[in-house]
């Protein structure tokens, strides 16, 4: 690549976006036109700590402050995929972060609920939401563990972060028909992606879709505070 050609890549976000589409999600499956459109609208640069713009589009978590990260895009594309979305249904985010995965969901179903236990990203989080238009998307500050009961049930739950077990409350908030997509694991940096299906009432099936890492879930459904990083 010449001079030229490698200042016009550098500057080209469309491009890169593009890219990202390509060689992280068609290549590895990603096979949901909603989730690829959602992911073709949601700018990651804007998402991302400043001075990190530049590293928005490649396949991996980023630092967003306070020991937390922003998911790499295949993960926010693959755990959107495995919710199975139709636009009606009432979705439930816990761990809102950067505030990213929530406004991909957000262009795929007509409202999304997110928590974040941190009071700072969650002002973050406001912020950036509104400033870019995403007005369906609903922030609340609290232990996400315990759900939104307020607005339960729901039809798809996605945890962006790893839990001991399955939180009883998030159970209890499925609606029957209603996915639960969680890292479930018994150490806090390791855990394997579950997909729970609500089948009835009182019935629910487990799959293991793949080993992930993500930070701990922490809270009274969750780990407790002292495993945090940093
Ligand atoms: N979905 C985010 C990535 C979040 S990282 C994004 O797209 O940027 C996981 C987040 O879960 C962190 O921000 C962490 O503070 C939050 N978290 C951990 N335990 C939580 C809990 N019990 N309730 C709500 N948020 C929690």
């Amino acid at each position: 690549m010449g001079m030229r050609m490698k200042a016009f890549f550098g500057k080209n976000i469309a491009l890169r976006r593009e890219i990202m589409i390509n060689d992280h999600l068609l290549a590895r499956g990603i096979r949901d036109q909603a989730v690829l459109k959602a992911m073709r609208e949601v700018p990651r640069e804007a998402f991302v700590a400043a001075g990190m713009e530049e590293l928005a589009y490649e396949d991996h978590p980023l630092p967003i402050g306070e020991g937390q990260t922003i998911s790499q895009p295949y993960m926010v594309a693959y755990m959107a995929e495995s919710l199975e979305l139709s636009p009606a249904d009432r979705v439930l985010e816990i761990g809102t972060g950067s505030g990213y995965a929530a406004a991909v969901l957000s262009r795929i179903v007509d409202t999304v609920r997110t928590v974040e236990r941190i009071a700072v990203l969650v002002e973050n989080a406001r912020k950036r939401l509104e400033m870019l238009g995403y007005t369906n998307v609903h922030v609340l500050e609290g232990d996400g563990t315990l759900g939104w009961p307020e607005h339960a049930p729901y039809d798809a739950i996605v945890v962006t972060a790893g839990a001991p077990d399955l939180p009883r409350p998030l159970l209890m908030q499925l609606s029957v028909g209603g996915r639960l997509v969680i890292p479930v694991g018994a150490t806090p940096y390791l855990q394997m992606l579950v997909r729970v299906r609500r089948v009835g009432e009182g019935e629910y099936r487990s799959e293991d879709l793949f080993p992930v890492r993500f930070v701990p879930l922490i809270g009274a459904a969750g780990w407790r505070e002292s495993h945090e990083a940093g």
